[in-house]
């Protein structure tokens, strides 16, 4: 016999479970300012919610509402950004902030599709700040409930396939709850993240063990469907770090563009001779050194940098436009690519 389907209770039992088991004291929880929420739900997107915790804090104790966000410079938004990755969302926060300053009279926008009109923000995380900010009755479909809806309801199949996808949000629109839309919402973003995680969901403390057909029929690790496997293509590069006395040289990577708007070490096709290409740029080159290696995964292609230092004894510290010298001390604190950062902060150890 198959078992009940949940549909028609669904949403009544995952608000019982949110209140009583989920969760309800992160700091954006528990007002309804949608500055903040807005500024959590981009944090949180392809994000841990522990990651994003440190982050959150210090850029609301830096830009602490959407005019503060709106009159920073770029460059001080990236810094607060930087670590975070996908920078690209740290731009048009930005670029969302001055619109909503300069069109919407510095209030944040109620209308959904008016939130959903700003830069950086899609159908789910429009829907998330309409139902958190304002109570409006919206469906989510982020990563989470996706992996939670097609491990219930038993929808094969990738989501980021289109056709998959359309399944997943007419599902998640039909399982609307009349009322408490706001423990609702959050009940799936908890239950994704706390119980129905990707590799190890705790099928036993689930209120929906009993009829889960992922459950049911052991199908967990197949629910949702995987991204059909596609070799990602390899690139690589040679970054020169030129350093001089405890200052490095970099280099403000053009928007749009991967690292665009922060600060990077200058790129060199792998087959240049390093030593020639700086003596090139007009310095006096010292001792040259073969660094480490590094590798770093994007979505859609891996990143293989092979760093060369270079100690210049000449340098122009008022770099051309572009460029500034940022001693190794300050480099916590300065706009940089996960990457970058890392392959500077191996030399202060050095
Ligand atoms: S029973 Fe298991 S697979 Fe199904 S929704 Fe709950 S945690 Fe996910």
């Amino acid at each position: 016999m198959l078992p009940p389907h949940p549909k028609r209770d669904f949403a009544t039992r995952l608000i019982a479970w949110q209140k009583a088991h989920g969760r309800h004291t992160l700091p954006w929880q528990g007002g309804e300012d949608p500055y903040r929420i807005w500024l959590s739900e981009i944090m949180l997107q392809q994000t841990q919610v522990e990651t994003v915790l440190p982050y959150y804090t210090r850029f609301l104790s830096r830009f602490p509402d959407i005019e503060a966000l709106a009159g920073a410079t770029e460059e001080e938004v990236m810094a607060h950004w930087s670590g975070l990755g996908y920078y690209s969302r740290a731009r048009n926060l930005h670029k969302a902030a001055r619109r909503v300053v300069s069109e919407h009279d510095a209030r944040f926008p109620e209308q959904f599709d008016a939130i959903l009109a700003l830069p950086g923000i899609g159908r789910s995380t429009a829907a998330a700040i309409a139902v958190f900010a304002f109570g409006h009755r919206r469906a989510i479909l982020d990563g989470n409930v996706k992996r939670v809806l097609a491990r219930v309801y038993g929808i094969d199949g990738w989501p980021g396939n289109k056709d998959v996808e359309n399944r997943l949000w007419q599902l998640a629109e039909s399982l609307l709850p009349v009322a408490d839309i706001r423990a609702y919402t959050q009940g799936l973003m908890d239950l994704g993240a706390t119980r129905c995680t990707r590799n190890k969901p705790g099928c036993v403390d689930c209120p929906f063990s009993d009829d889960c057909l992922a459950n049911i029929q052991g199908r967990q690790k197949d629910l949702p469907g995987a991204r059909p496997k596609k070799a990602l293509p390899e690139k690589t590069t040679a970054m020169l770090i030129l350093k001089h006395g405890d200052a490095v040289l970099l280099e403000k990577r053009p928007a749009p563009g991967i690292w665009g708007g922060l600060w990077s070490l200058p790129e060199y096709p792998l087959d240049i001779d390093p030593a020639r290409a700086v003596a090139g740029m007009g310095y006096g080159v010292g001792a040259v050194e073969k660094c480490a290696p590094s590798r770093h995964a994007f979505t859609h292609f891996r990143l293989n940098i092979q760093p060369w230092l270079v100690n210049v004894d000449r340098p122009t510290f008022a770099a051309e436009p572009g460029c500034i010298w940022l001693a190794l001390d300050d480099i916590d604190s300065a706009a940089l690519p996960t990457p970058v950062r890392r392959i500077l902060s191996s030399l202060r150890v050095l």
